[in-house]
């Protein structure tokens, strides 16, 4: 059983593990980015409220996501464990998700966290090309992260739950720091 959320800015490369990691551990990758923007394309509700938060690097108002989420992790196939990319990012967010957690009898093993110099993560966002990877955003985003997301560090580690891993690496080299982190 694996229970894992991933923390890091953006372009630190928690989706590209994640995908690999919910692959070998058989559980579903949680992407609250891809949830959202599959909402978005698809024009429901909740994608036509969180849009326009989304192109301007803004984060989506937290009623909004706790209630994606929990709807998420109330789904059967949660059951055999789960990998969350992408959330919880704001200090809101995770007091929420460890009521819930305790609500559904359920723990978290380990918070990985994605350690990226500023540079490298510009850097990559813009080869990336996103539609919200533009310079501007690139920076907001970054921004949004440090004030509101950064915190969580803190508070992870103040319940000893958070790994750190150097995210500059090769997708090879973090991906082998992964596996002896969750150990
Ligand atoms: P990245 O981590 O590469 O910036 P994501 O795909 O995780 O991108 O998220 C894209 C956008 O979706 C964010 O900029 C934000 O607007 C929104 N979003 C995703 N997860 C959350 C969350 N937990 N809380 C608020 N907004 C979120």
């Amino acid at each position: 059983m694996t229970r894992l959320i991933f923390l890091g800015p953006p372009g630190a490369g928690k989706g590209t593990q994640a995908q690999e990691l919910a692959k070998t551990h058989a559980i579903p990758h949680i992407s609250t980015g891809d949830i959202l923007r599959v909402a978005v394309s698809q024009k429901t509700d909740l994608g036509l409220k969180a849009g326009a938060y989304m192109d301007a690097g803004d984060l989506v108002p937290d009623a909004l996501i706790m209630e994606m989420v929990r709807d998420r992790l109330l789904q059967a196939d949660t059951l055999s464990g789960w990998l969350l990319d992408g959330f919880p990012r704001t200090v809101a967010q995770a007091t929420f998700l460890s009521r819930l957690l305790q609500e559904i009898n359920q723990s978290c093993d380990s918070v990985i966290n994605f350690d990226v110099p500023d540079e490298m993560l510009v850097e990559r966002l813009l080869a990336r090309g996103r539609k919200d990877d533009n310079e501007d955003v690139i920076r907001n985003r970054l921004e949004v992260y440090r004030r509101q997301t950064a915190p969580l560090i803190d508070f992870y580690q103040s319940q000893q739950l958070l790994v750190t891993v150097d995210g500059s690496q090769s997708i090879e080299e973090v991906a082998a720091q992964l596996t002896n982190a969750i150990q």
